[in-house]
């Protein structure tokens, strides 16, 4: 495995990725869409979130370096909603997501972080930016599972809730899945 400079991953390295947390009525909202099916590995309560940018291992000085790059960021609070279910197809499986409206502000944000990090050298993220909460994950046997519960959310929607602020999190995996940690919170200010 090799992190996000092309280095080899050692012990010592941290999983990072800067996302936003949906306050409680959100999640409330986006747990009410799930059912039971036991095909679907759940995304849990405290593991919903919006990813800005997976940043992937790296060492602690590197991680320091980001964490404190971050808090220089100036961006506006924004008001988003929830609009919408879809699947992500993926290799062996995918990924239900919610998805969220508008766009725009998040695209920004999420420039933002894209530049920090290549300015502290970390490998440009080449995929596109597809802003979404994961709900649930499926393996190649339950893709049936996956298209009902699209089939029973296609309005799936919220109010418009702000964001306010964005977070660093670190991922540690497990055979139990991932458990995310809080590194740092960032607050956006208006200007
Ligand atoms: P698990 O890997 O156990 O299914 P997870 O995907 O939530 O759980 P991580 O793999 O640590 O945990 O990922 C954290 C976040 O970063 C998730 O939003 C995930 O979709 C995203 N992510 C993970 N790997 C990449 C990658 N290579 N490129 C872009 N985003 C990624
Ligand atoms: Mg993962």
């Amino acid at each position: 495995m090799t992190g996000p400079r092309g280095e080899a991953r050692t012990a010592a390295m941290h999983r990072l990725f800067v996302a936003i947390r949906p306050p409680e009525p959100v999640r409330d909202l986006l747990i009410d869409a799930m059912d039971d099916s036991p095909e679907l590995r759940w995304v849990s309560d405290d593991n919903l979130h919006l990813t800005l940018r997976f940043i992937g291992d790296v060492e602690r000085p590197l991680a320091d370096d980001i964490a404190a790059a971050l808090g220089r960021i100036r961006c506006e609070p924004f008001d988003l909603r929830i609009a919408g279910i879809g699947a992500f197809e993926l290799r062996h499986g995918g990924a239900v997501w919610a998805g969220v409206q508008p766009r725009e502000p998040l695209t920004m944000l999420a420039a933002k972080v894209e530049r920090l990090c290549q300015t502290a050298s970390l490998t440009p993220e080449r995929r596109a930016f597809h802003p979404h909460f994961t709900l649930a994950r499926w393996n190649r046997w339950s893709a049936a599972a996956a298209q009902r519960l699209v089939e029973r959310n296609r309005g799936l929607a919220s109010d418009p809730f702000a964001v306010d602020r964005f977070t660093l999190f670190e991922s540690r995996l497990s055979r139990h899945g991932a458990h995310y940690e809080v590194v740092a919170e960032y607050r956006l200010e208006p200007s």
